[in-house]
């Protein structure tokens, strides 16, 4: 069988991989210079580091798995975490049950509170409950208005702007459970996961794979159309570099780019299945990189709990990563999810400096802009999906309308929020979904 995959990112090469694997053909066409996508990487004093910041959880076990077949099993450290909370113009330890009892914004009552109810969000398993609820009025009411206004309104407003009144509880719900399942035994300090090499390393392996088991990666390559003929998916028109267009035949299709731009390469769609395409809305990601000659804090994980900064989350990589593999530099990720058409989205690497220096030194007194060598700005589109309520009833399937053509993206990636894990689960999924649809064809 003969696949044309459109997306190099994971799911695209996780899809690659499997396929190859069984000895069918496979062509990868990745429209950016570089493979990856949401989890490329770029060069830093010697070092490879993600365009967004990236980590594992215990129980992403999926890309775990593959780590270890691809023979890279040894370069995955398992790191202890460290993550605070910025409010009231102070960094509070937030890692543990015992920080959250010693977190005086909220009264002693009201932290025995919220800590009941996330261990009962820990303990559930059937998330069905919470598809119909928003995370607002669900933790509002169960917690209490003060612990949501102090603690989830501002990760809700971090992760979703403006839509934060909109989301599911399950995305809370699923968030709870993760970081759990990331804390070591006893219930105490979270474990995050980190390729030694970068997620840039095990692409690359990847990649390697794929070409060894006779598929072929094109980067630079964009996918203009995907032909479909008697009601299948027959052909993929590609814009190679340089050069023109070109047209290749496939038995099947694999379309892992976001929903708004498979629309514009798919022919037209069913209403119903068109209505679930057009259903879900991203947000994008940016990011600025700071490259430092000193620490900004002590923690991993910042979350900014407060309105009036114009970031976020603060996550300082080589908190959690020896800054040894970055020339002894210290990495501090500036993030925010905005909607494309905002006016954050638009601003230039120096405009954001220049807007994030003074809150930056608010958190940190010291910080001065002489600690920065160099700084880097990466915008992510289609980098988070906006999870509402009864989300599940609106995912489109995997096996889309036309015969032969299949979609695999991050809005599919449900009860769980998006992740690299996720997208190799799917990657895997869909590619045994065309296997097993070829089968049952053949007489
Ligand atoms: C800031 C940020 C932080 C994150 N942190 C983590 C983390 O800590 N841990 C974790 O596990 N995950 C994390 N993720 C999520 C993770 O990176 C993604 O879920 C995952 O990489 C998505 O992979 P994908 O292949 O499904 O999609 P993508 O990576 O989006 O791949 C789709 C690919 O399709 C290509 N494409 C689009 N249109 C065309 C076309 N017409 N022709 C050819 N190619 C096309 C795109 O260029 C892209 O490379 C993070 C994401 C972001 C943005």
């Amino acid at each position: 069988m003969r696949v044309g995959i459109i997306g190099g990112g994971v799911a695209g090469l996780a899809a690659a991989y499997q396929l190859t694997k069984q000895g069918h053909f496979v062509e990868v066409f990745e429209q950016a210079p570089f493979l990856g996508g949401q989890a490329s990487t770029f060069d830093v004093f010697g070092g490879r580091l993600e365009r967004g910041y990236h980590h594992l959880f215990v129980s992403d076990t999926d890309i775990t798995e593959l780590i270890h077949e691809l023979g890279l099993g040894d370069r995955l450290a398992w790191l202890e975490s460290s993550v605070g909370f910025y409010y009231g113009g102070k960094i509070w330890d937030f890692a543990t049950p015992m920080d959250l009892l010693r977190f005086k914004p909220l009264s002693i009552f009201q932290r025995v509170r919220v800590g009941l109810w996330t261990l009962l969000l820990q303990k559930t398993q059937n998330y069905r409950k919470f598809e119909n609820i928003t995370a607002k009025d669900w933790l509002s009411r169960r917690m209490g208005q003060n612990a949501y206004k102090v603690i989830w309104e501002p990760m809700l407003r971090g992760k979703f702007g403006e839509f934060y009144d909109r989301i599911s509880m399950t995305w809370i719900w699923g968030k709870v459970r993760l970081r759990v399942a990331s804390r070591s035994k006893g219930g105490q300090r979270e474990r995050l996961g980190y390729p030694m090499g970068s997620f840039g390393e095990v692409i690359d392996v990847l990649a390697q794979r794929i070409t060894e088991q006779g598929g072929q990666i094109q980067s630079s390559a964009t996918v203009t159309q995907i032909v479909q003929s008697g009601g299948a998916a027959t052909a993929l028109d590609v814009q190679l570099e340089d050069s023109q267009s070109e047209r290749r035949e496939y038995d099947a299709v694999i379309a892992t780019t976001p929903s708004y731009v498979f629309t514009k390469l798919a022919p037209p769609m069913p209403k119903e299945y068109q209505d679930k395409l057009e259903g879900t809305n991203y947000l994008s990601a940016v990011l600025m990189v700071l490259v430092m000659d000193r620490p900004f804090t002590n923690k991993y994980w910042l979350n900014i709990a407060d309105s009036d900064m114009p970031f976020v989350a603060l996550i300082e990589h080589t908190n959690l990563i020896d800054r040894n593999l970055y020339g002894g530099k210290h990495i501090l990720y500036i993030s925010n999810y905005p909607s494309r058409d905002s006016e954050l989205y638009r601003k230039s690497a120096e405009e954001l400096m220049e807007l994030f220096v003074p809150h930056l030194q608010k958190i940190n007194p010291d910080f001065d802009r002489s600690w920065v060598i160099e700084h880097h700005h990466h915008r992510v589109d289609g980098a988070q999906p906006i999870v509402g309520i009864n989300y599940g009833a609106g995912i489109p399937d995997h096996r889309t309308p036309h015969k032969g053509l299949y979609l695999a993206n991050t809005t599919q990636i449900y009860p769980e929020d998006r992740g690299t894990n996720y997208s190799v689960r799917m990657g895997k999924q869909v590619a045994q979904m065309v296997m097993d649809d070829a089968e049952s064809k053949t007489p």
